[in-house]
């Protein structure tokens, strides 16, 4: 497991690793993903170093779906995922638990 010293997000959540900030709580730190899967691409992280879901306290989960919530309200796309994975075989990279929260763009939302 990566230390809290050595994880790349909580290094985000120091300020040692610059990011976009979107939302930040006493709990939840939100940026924008630098590879993007699509414009406004966001993450959702505890401010609590857990790899997985399973392991992270609940206040935390409390505190962070709602960010990832207002998150999707100011993208303002109707259609949108939130993921989360956990482990590599289910393709999760860096070992600290995190939301996507993904647009999925219409050609309506595209217009103007
Ligand atoms: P995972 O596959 O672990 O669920 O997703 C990790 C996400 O973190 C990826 O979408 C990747 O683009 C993003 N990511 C990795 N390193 C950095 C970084 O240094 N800064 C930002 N903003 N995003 C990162
Ligand atoms: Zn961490």
């Amino acid at each position: 497991m990566t230390s809290i010293a050595q994880c790349l997000f909580c290094k985000i959540i120091r300020g040692e690793i610059p990011s976009l900030k979107l939302i930040e709580t006493s709990l939840s730190y939100s940026f924008l993903d630098i590879n993007p899967l699509a414009r406004g691409h966001a993450l959702v992280i505890p401010k609590y170093h857990a790899e997985k879901l399973h392991e992270l306290p609940d206040e935390y989960l409390a505190d962070a779906l709602p960010v990832a919530k207002k998150i999707a309200i100011a993208q303002g796309s109707e259609n949108y995922n939130l993921l989360q994975n956990n482990g590599s075989i289910a393709h999760q990279f860096v070992g600290h638990v995190h939301f996507h929260v993904i647009p999925k763009p219409s050609d309506s939302d595209e217009e103007g």
